[in-house]
């Protein structure tokens, strides 16, 4: 609840909005109320055949009539009381027949009162004639449900503007959230349960939203002007039509909690059925190539057929609490239509001794007591959707907001330093690194690579290298030790800096289901396409690029799948030469290129490297060449030789 707080305290931002709304829904709510007391004209005029004027007349005379008589029966009362010869019992029911008269003459008094000032009213606007009554509050209800509409449609598009503005919001804080992550907090939850977060998650958030500002205050309003309608006609009918208020309350508590436990359930089988959705779509090759179809087939079938049951125990409890409003509903229709009745037709004022009405009840006015009640049923019945939606949106909440809260392990100083490209030196000093706090990669390394220096790293698969340029891109920072460049340590810098100083070709390329142009200038985004072509000379892409029909502008297709891996690395390889940063990280970055293409590679890499420092993990003969010095990494230690103390071994 906490959290769905959290987010309704970010719509009251969108205040002004709000209240808009919130106008709106009041307008709803008082014509939804007065269409059902036009009611009260119809019926008159309709079973009386007289005006409303000689209605009212007919009221302000009765009302006077009853006073006067009144005034008589309690002057008769009080002589009564005063009287020598009265006994104690008479003396006791006079003061009761006193007290119920006052009350009844104090009401009479109100109608005499309310007569008064309708009736200038009335002859403003009210014709005499009682057909032309009829026609004028029809067209009434005509033109109020027509602006009722209106109201709800521009309540309906204000709130759910200012829903999904937040349900955006809470999008784009998703998504740079998954940017922000170090790699080990952002594989957590993979990009599989980031992208449920960004869909399903926040569309939950923003139903719940809606159902706060759109039926919770609307539906509320409507019942609201019902119930006063009703309360004016009797207060005590309709109390006791409310008897059933509490019971349906405790139901709906407990449906509530049954409805948010049944959606943090879909919520989760919602991120499991995405994991596998991704994992077997984006491993397709691996599932075909190794028949196992039918095994992911039915990992599928089981997701969806749990989400299903979940859905379904979803459906049963949210059908349940309509039943379970509908008896509110209709319980307290019943209750009106039998006590009412049998006040009407009985001339009663009481049942069971308690006083039900001031009067015996008229057929009009019973009629619109029904009308306000059966008015105030239909949103006590909508309200069940309203709780539900409210619930789906509280799981929502709690499931997004523990992540933005999330803070990323890669902090940044506040003041970062700055330094000047390009630098002098990178240091690892003592560092220590472990991805799960148990299992240590890398341990006490001390390493200085200088500027202009080709490190190659090799070692066993699994040693630490990859760890290593990991640390120094900083994708993660050190458990022991610190990094440095130029004596700073990389937590003073921004990332910024320190990446912008960075390119990097990696062995999985990661390419945008976009044209070859883009994929390379993603690089340096203000390169000419004169200054990408000869990035992608350098790296031997031009010639098979320029082959395509469609040249540079080619769509390479969902991670580039429509090149082979050799080309896919020697765009990856032209985007890291566009850069032309300051250290060139190449992770095995020319191991699917053939070995001709590679040669010229290297050739190219030869010229250059120069004037930049260069860290390759690579076991290639062919590539150590290009080395000044090797650093070797077995089990977490780092060993640094020069490549001709390497020569002399
Ligand atoms: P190399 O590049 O030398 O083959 P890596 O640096 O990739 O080795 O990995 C070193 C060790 O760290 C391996 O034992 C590997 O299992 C582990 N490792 C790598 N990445 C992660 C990760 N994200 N989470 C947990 N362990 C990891």
């Amino acid at each position: 609840m906490h959290y769905f707080l959290r987010a309704l305290k970010e719509a009251f931002k969108s205040w002004p909005l709000l209240i808009a709304s919130f106008l709106c829904s009041a307008g709803v709510a008082s014509l939804w109320g007065a269409n059902i007391a036009a009611l009260f004209p119809i019926i008159e005029v309709t079973l009386n055949g007289d005006s409303l004027q000689q209605w009212n007349t007919r009221r302000l005379e009765g009302a006077n009539t009853r006073i006067e008589s009144s005034h008589a029966e309690i002057k008769r009362l009080t002589q009564q009381l005063e009287s020598p010869e009265s006994t104690d019992d008479l003396k006791i029911q006079a003061r009761t027949s006193i007290d119920a008269l006052t009350l009844s003459m104090r009401g009479d008094e109100v109608v005499v009162y309310a007569s008064h000032n309708l009736t200038p009213w009335l002859d403003r606007f009210i014709p005499t004639d009682p057909f032309q009554t009829i026609l004028l509050v029809t067209g009434f209800v005509v033109v109020s449900t027509f602006l009722k509409h209106i109201f709800m449609l521009a309540s309906a598009l204000i709130v759910s503007w200012v829903a999904m503005n937040i349900s955006r919001n809470i999008r784009l804080s998703v998504f740079n959230k998954a940017l922000e992550l170090d790699r080990s907090q952002f594989m957590q939850r993979g990009a599989s349960g980031f992208m449920a977060q960004v869909t399903g998650t926040s569309d939950m958030l923003a139903g719940g939203l809606t159902s706060v500002f759109g039926g919770a205050v609307t539906e509320p309003l409507k019942i609201f002007a019902c119930l006063a309608g009703a309360w004016c006609i009797s207060w005590q009918l309709t109390l006791a039509c409310l008897t059933m208020a509490p019971v349906v309350g405790f139901l709906m508590v407990w449906l509530n909690r049954r409805i948010r436990g049944v959606s943090q359930r879909i919520l989760d089988r919602a991120m499991g059925f995405h994991h596998v959705l991704f994992e077997s779509l984006g491993n397709i090759l691996t599932v075909q190539a190794y028949t196992m179809e039918k095994f992911e087939k039915e990992r599928f079938r089981t997701c969806t057929k749990n989400m299903m049951r979940t859905g379904m125990w979803h459906t049963f409890y949210y059908t349940l609490a309509n039943p379970i409003t509908e008896i509110l509903g209709i319980g307290m229709v019943a209750t009106s239509i039998v006590v009412g009745a049998w006040l009407v037709i009985n001339h009663e004022t009481q049942i069971f001794g308690i006083t039900m009405t001031d009067r015996p009840m008229t057929v009009p006015g019973i009629m619109v007591f029904f009308g306000m009640l059966i008015g105030a049923s239909d949103p006590v019945r909508k309200l069940s959707g309203v709780f539900t939606g409210i619930n789906t949106g509280i799981v929502g909440a709690q499931a997004l907001y523990p992540l933005l809260d999330t803070p990323s392990r890669l902090t940044e100083s506040p003041n970062p330093k700055s330094l000047p490209s390009p630098h002098r030196e990178i240091r690892l000093r003592n560092v220590s690194f472990s991805y799960d706090g148990i299992d240590t990669v890398l341990r006490d390394v001390d390493l200085v690579i200088n500027f202009g220096e080709r490190v190659a790293i090799v070692g066993p698969n699994g040693g630490g290298k990859s760890t290593l340029v990991n640390l120094i891109c900083r994708f993660y920072d050190p458990t022991k030790g610190a990094v440095l460049l130029d004596g700073v340590l990389l937590t003073d810098l921004s990332l910024y800096d320190l990446r912008r100083r960075i390119a990097i070709v990696t062995q999985q390329t990661e390419l945008f289901n976009e044209t070859i142009l883009h994929n390379i200038r993603y690089g340096r985004w203000d390169a000419t396409v004169l200054e990408i072509e000869a990035a992608a000379q350098k790296a031997h892409a031009h010639e098979f690029i320029t082959e395509f029909p469609d040249g540079y502008n080619t769509m390479v297709g969902p991670n580039g799948y429509r090149l082979s891996g050799g080309q896919r690395q020697r765009i990856a390889l032209a985007r890291a030469f566009l850069r032309d940063a300051e250290i060139l990280v190449l992770d095995e970055a020319t191991s699917q290129i053939d070995v001709e293409s590679e040669r010229l590679i290297h050739d190219a890499l030869a010229m250059y490297v120069a004037n930049r420092t260069v860290i390759m993990i690579t076991h290639r003969a062919s590539t150590l060449a290009l080395a000044d010095t090797i650093v070797n990494i077995d089990h977490g230690i780092v060993t640094k030789k020069a490549v001709n103390e390497r020569s002399a071994a």
